[in-house]
């Protein structure tokens, strides 16, 4: 049988200590290495652990399934590979299903833990032959690291200078031959000698409706709750083609109903359940409706600049950007032109607000 993955995870809080020098501890997942008294976390519950179990990419898991098949008849490392696309969608699952599918290990670092180049040192002097290295959000990992990253992934070597001054001395270390898989929402941000290295880059992309009802059905029988295929529908629905929104919102529908249905889930609960916490039949939460309201309300619909919406709402124009607008655009809900943000049509319909009369 085959044996599954070990987890190793770093820290992944930005503000955090660098990991100690020392390999980093380890976490057994398949022998249930989890702390025993925080319960377990519905996030790794829920992960798909080998690659039959996921829904959808089927292109990208048909490549996967080839690289990994030729590595092992070679009986070669797999080379390295580059995950990039929106929070949600799978990046992190991709990474624990490859190791299970190559039966081999995996350490799991963050690229915003990883601040000196001996943070790095603990996982490399770590792998093994084969062996996975993950490193998520790797477009935070800074300058000064990723040099060291380069000879690493070409030469499985690495040349490290300890100590400063007189005291300084160089490590040369030769490292076994492993993948390096590294996810990323931010591939712009990635520098081109880094992507380069990269043999293997896949872009992970939305979910269709069928897809996250699928992963709601699927699910649902993981956390024991009997949920019919229209019910699927309306979580999918409101789950903005995000897998693990699907998840957020099928937990809260078990709780939901749980405490006002004695557990009876059907779609009319569901509805009721999504809207109690200002989620909307497509997917809109409450800011998401809160910016269009501003940008109606005050701006007649725009065009009006990302900074005075900001202002109005009292929300920093980043978060806007980033969080915000990437939906509100996707759903044909506002564009963006040259004098600023536009509500279209659609959102005024969806809002029910009279369109005002305007040029567009
Ligand atoms: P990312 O790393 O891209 O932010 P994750 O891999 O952590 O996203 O995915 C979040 C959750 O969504 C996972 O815990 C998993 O339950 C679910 N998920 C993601 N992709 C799939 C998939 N293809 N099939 C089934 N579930 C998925």
């Amino acid at each position: 049988m085959a044996r599954e993955a070990i987890y190793q995870q770093s820290n992944p809080d930005p503000g955090g200590d660098p990991p100690e020098d020392g390999p980093p501890s380890e976490k057994g997942v398949a022998d249930g290495g989890e702390e025993p008294d925080r319960g377990p976390d519905p996030d790794v519950t829920l992960r798909p652990q080998r690659m039959a179990e996921m829904v959808g990419q089927q292109d990208v898991i048909e490549r996967l399934r080839i690289a990994i098949d030729a590595a092992q008849v070679r009986g070669e490392p797999l080379g390295h590979i580059l995950f990039d696309g929106p929070p949600g969608l799978g990046k992190t699952t991709f990474a624990t299903v490859i190791p299970s599918e190559m039966k081999t290990t995996v350490q799991m670092a963050n690229g915003a833990g990883l601040k000196a180049p001996r943070d790095l040192l603990p996982y490399l002097t770590n792998v093994s032959r084969g062996s996975v290295l993950f490193i998520d959000e790797i477009h935070r990992v800074p300058r000064a690291i990723e040099e060291y990253l380069y000879t690493a992934m070409e030469d499985f070597r690495i040349d490290i200078v300890l100590g400063e001054g007189v005291n300084a001395r160089t490590l040369n270390l030769s490292l076994e031959p492993f993948t390096l898989i590294g996810a990323t929402t931010r591939a712009g941000m990635l520098t081109a000698p880094l992507r380069d290295r990269f043999q293997i880059r896949e872009h992970l992309g939305w979910y269709t409706r069928k897809e996250l009802a699928e992963i709601v059905l699927r699910n649902s029988k993981k956390l024991n709750i009997d949920v019919d295929p229209t019910s699927a529908g309306v979580i999918a629905d409101r789950s903005r083609s995000t897998p693990r929104l699907a998840n957020n919102r099928l937990l809260w529908v078990r709780d939901y109903a749980q405490s006002k249905t004695k557990g009876n889930v059907e779609a009319s609960v569901c509805e009721a359940a999504l809207d109690m916490i200002g989620i909307d039949h497509l997917g809109l939460d409450k800011q998401d409706r809160n910016y269009l309201d501003t940008l109606m309300r005050v701006f007649l619909g725009g065009p009006a600049g990302l900074d005075a919406i900001a202002h109005t709402m009292n929300v920093s124009s980043d978060t806007l950007e980033d969080e915000v607008e990437p939906f509100l655009l996707r759903s044909e809900l506002l564009v963006r032109t040259r004098r600023g943000r536009l509500a279209t049509p659609k959102a005024f319909e969806h809002m029910k607000r009279p369109m005002p009369d305007r040029p567009l």
